[in-house]
């Protein structure tokens, strides 16, 4: 493999019987549903799409930052903090 991403693999697989999310189990994922499902070792980890966008949004943050640190200034200069911001604490459960 040429280079090494720091991004786990993932990709949107449709669910072949109920089961639960693996960060929740009343998440209930249901047959013919789609899910994020994460390979990690040689396990697959299944998450229900809500979770898998919290999961994103929150590693996307993650990765603009340590960029930014690298960088010294944010990866897109036009975009808008307060309205990314306002946007994250709406949807935020809590
Ligand atoms: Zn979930």
């Amino acid at each position: 493999m040429a280079g090494k991403s720091l991004v786990v693999s993932m990709e949107i697989t449709v669910a072949q019987r109920e089961h639960g999310c693996r960060f929740n189990d009343k998440h209930r994922i249901t047959k013919g549903m789609r899910r994020l499902t994460v390979k990690k070792d040689r396990d697959e980890l299944n998450y229900c799409l809500p979770c898998a966008q919290k999961f994103l949004a929150a590693g996307i943050a993650r990765l603009l930052a340590v960029q930014t640190e690298i960088t010294g200034q944010p990866a897109h200069q036009d975009t808008q903090p307060k309205s990314s911001n306002a946007e994250l604490s709406g949807r935020a459960p809590r």
